[in-house]
């Protein structure tokens, strides 16, 4: 059973009319949920607790977040992070449900989990709201599955096409939390560097895959068989979260990646069989993915992955990059030159 939280209450943070990361995203991914489907438990979202939120926020930033929305009008955070009235409740509700998933996932009431929550969190750091993200949900549940859920040890893989700053920054020092991104560089928001592997003590723990633009199935694929799969096996995580971020899409209108809806489906596949060789939760995020008929299309290959389908077979193909990465992380994972 895959516990799936979507729900029309995530379309209330309101971005403006031109915004791209826009209510309608919810919208799109709610209507798989239509007709009842028995291997997926829709789960109501909840809210986060202040004290959950501290986790990973400081509590001036909190406040600054809860002032500007009860201005009642749309306030700019950033250049691009905006939020409104219902921005601070439907905040809270996405940490709060992606928190809920992973308390079932990792009790066993369900196999796995989707969040389809907005807005999203990996830009989000302690104290700062950034590139759509107001508070880190990602880096929020993981904190909560270590203090709370007796979770030693978290695996977070982010293959949106952004880097996840925030969420480096919150676990750059943290061994028992590792960070493992693909992400295009340099792009948006310019961290992500192959060298940024944590710092002194947590040497390894925050492993970085910049990659140039217009990488397809099978370069991804490459990279996560030969990286992710023997860090999984090394690490043994306790759980698995996922930021889920569609921007890598082809039909992507932000990000420049060339991964297809079959593409996520098989790196949702490799994530599955690796995890379970670990036994090891894996609860997904929403995080970006701005053209909504390949939001749509692309969470239905994940979820369908979640479910127990058939992966899609992509051959892999020639990744320039991958030398070096696996160069630079073989000093912390064994890692195979070829
Ligand atoms: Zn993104």
């Amino acid at each position: 059973m895959i516990g799936v939280v979507s729900d029309p209450l995530f379309m209330n943070h309101d971005t403006g009319s031109y915004h791209p990361e826009s209510p309608l995203r919810i919208q799109f991914i709610h209507t798989l949920f239509a007709r009842k489907d028995p291997e997926i438990l829709l789960v109501d979202p909840v809210q986060a607790t202040p004290q959950d939120i501290l986790l990973n926020h400081e509590q001036y930033f909190i406040d600054h977040i809860k002032r500007s929305c009860s201005s009642g009008k749309l306030t700019d955070l950033d250049p691009d992070t905006v939020c409104s009235a219902d921005s601070w409740s439907v905040a809270l509700h996405a940490a709060g449900s992606l928190i809920r998933l992973v308390q079932m996932a990792v009790s066993g009431e369900i196999n796995g989990g989707f969040a389809s929550i907005r807005p999203p969190g990996h830009h989000a750091t302690a104290d700062e709201a950034m590139g759509f993200c107001l508070f880190n949900n990602v880096a929020i549940a993981a904190r909560k599955a270590t203090q709370s859920f007796g979770v030693e040890k978290v695996l977070i893989v982010d293959f949106d096409v952004h880097h996840g700053n925030g969420t480096q920054e919150s676990f750059y020092a943290a061994k028992e939390v590792l960070y493992f991104s693909t992400h295009q560089y340099p792009f948006y928001p310019g961290t992500g560097r192959l060298s940024e592997t944590g710092a002194p003590g947590a040497e390894g723990s925050t492993v970085n895959c910049p990659l140039g633009g217009g990488k397809t199935d099978g370069q991804y694929g490459a990279l996560y068989r030969r990286v992710l799969i023997p860090i999984i096996e090394t690490f043994r995580p306790g759980l698995i979260l996922v930021s889920a971020g569609f921007d890598s899409h082809a039909m992507d209108p932000i990000g420049g990646m060339q991964l297809s809806t079959e593409g996520f489906a098989s790196l949702a596949g490799i994530i599955r069989d690796s995890a379970k060789s670990v036994n090891a939760p894996v609860v997904y995020a929403l995080e970006g993915g701005y053209n909504f008929q390949a939001l749509r299309d692309s969470v239905k290959a994940v979820i369908d992955v979640m479910k127990g389908g058939k992966v899609p077979v992509i051959e892999e193909k020639p990744l320039p990059e991958l030398d070096e990465i696996i160069r630079t992380h073989a000093r912390y994972w064994p890692l195979q030159h070829h």
